[in-house]
């Protein structure tokens, strides 16, 4: 690990924040950055409705549980690992890192200084030589458990159970390893195929009194503590009762849909990735949920469908990713005509975009919350309640 270091005002300073780019406001102090982000969505949304003071974190420090190193070696034929450089494909070696997860980051420290005696190359992007390209780490923040993925150029690993030995040996806290296969030449860090080294192959966490169950291609809130408090808003500001069906859009593993399940009727959830689905499904059972059903598919086109068939539904979530949402399924949405709308959205640019979109045709925004799931970073995540206008 590298030895912290802070500033006059106490404050932890990263030593590559520059050249890795990924915490933008790391040099502010957290209240600053608190005040940057607010008044962003205020510039942005309080057109629209009123703006709550943004929720922060207590301790704005190593939340990610999410961690993603690439591997690389250096001019100096030293492995390297960490992230790409902002802009470039030339990679910032990192020890330790002030937002991610620090079983995460030692254990990735680990795995580098194995590779040399188990004479195991990093993957070059340029020649398609070596073997090893990432290594993905996801932890649990309630569970404590943790998986270990590692990203291969080939499906020969050798001395792969040699390998997981040695890394278990020095981690006993990794709960599974999963190899992944990604042997084309792509920026996703994620290939199709997967096996399960070590342990059950995917990890459990719990949010809300709920327990999912995480795979390593699902999405999952990188920030568990303030997702907690991201979708207990969301839940509050819909105000379910018992009568209500609820659709949950983009819904992932079924998190916020799950969540909602014991307040109403039934659930609905669609998602496009087919593992998160896998995982939603799983997640239902797991905790005993008999009134959600889970689609796969896009959820525009499952909007048109469901506008098609006449479904109704009283509440729609969406959480659509930074892209935002679609006119089609804005349009679908509308046509449904539900009471209220909750909208979780990680980029205030297109939540404006879709706002505007949405108020232009029956509904009107009522309150904005935003909540600081990514400290650090100039992100800022939003929850927004919208409700029908009564004629
Ligand atoms: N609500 C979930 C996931 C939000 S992230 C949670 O809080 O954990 C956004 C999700 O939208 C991702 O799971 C992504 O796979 C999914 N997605 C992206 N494009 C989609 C589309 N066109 N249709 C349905 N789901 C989509």
């Amino acid at each position: 690990m590298q030895e912290e270091k802070r500033n006059f005002s106490n404050k932890l300073i990263c030593p590559v924040s520059a050249k890795c780019g990924g915490c933008q406001l790391q040099n502010y102090s957290y209240e600053k950055q608190l005040e940057e982000k607010q008044s962003k969505i205020n510039m942005l949304l309080d057109k629209y409705c009123k703006v709550e003071n943004i929720i922060g974190m207590e301790n704005p420090y190593y939340y990610r549980n999410k961690v993603h190193a690439v591997f690389d070696t250096d001019k100096k034929g030293n492995v390297i690992s960490g992230v790409y450089e902002a802009g470039s494909h030339r990679v910032v070696s990192i020890d330790s890192c002030l937002i991610e997860d620090q079983r995460a980051d030692s254990i990735i420290v680990t795995i580098r200084g194995m590779l040399k005696s188990f004479k195991i190359r990093t993957y070059n992007e340029d020649t398609g030589v070596g073997l090893l390209r990432h290594v993905l780490i996801r932890t649990g923040y309630k569970s404590g458990e943790i998986m270990v993925v590692l990203v291969i150029a080939s499906h020969i690993f050798p001395s792969k159970n040699n390998f997981i030995k040695a890394l278990l040996k020095v981690h006993t806290e990794i709960t599974t390893i999963v190899m992944n296969v990604n042997n084309r030449k792509t920026s996703m860090v994620l290939g199709e195929k997967e096996q399960v080294l070590y342990g059950k192959g995917f990890i459990e966490d719990t949010l809300c009194g709920k327990v999912f169950r995480i795979s390593p291609k699902s999405f999952y809130q990188v920030n568990a503590v303030q997702t907690e408090v991201l979708y207990g808003k969301a839940i509050e500001l819909a105000e379910l009762n018992k009568n209500e069906t609820v659709i949950d859009a983009y819904c992932g593993i079924g998190t916020i849909g799950i969540i909602a399940s014991d307040h109403v009727k039934k659930v609905i959830g669609v998602e496009l990735n087919r593992d998160a689905v896998k995982d939603a499904v799983i997640n239902a059972k797991r905790n005993n949920i008999r009134n959600i059903y889970f689609y796969n598919q896009d959820a525009g086109e499952f909007m048109n469908q469901i506008t098609a068939e006449k479904q109704s539904a009283d509440v729609v979530f969406l959480d659509p990713p930074r892209s935002g949402s679609t006119e089609q399924f804005l349009d679908s949405m509308i046509s449904i005509n539900p009471k209220k709308v909750v909208y979780i959205s990680c980029n205030p640019e297109t939540l404006e975009r879709d706002l505007a979109y949405i108020v232009k045709r029956g509904y009107e925004a009522k309150k904005a919350i935003p909540v600081d799931m990514f400290p650090g970073t100039e992100h800022v995540e939003c929850v927004v309640l919208m409700s029908r206008v009564e004629k």
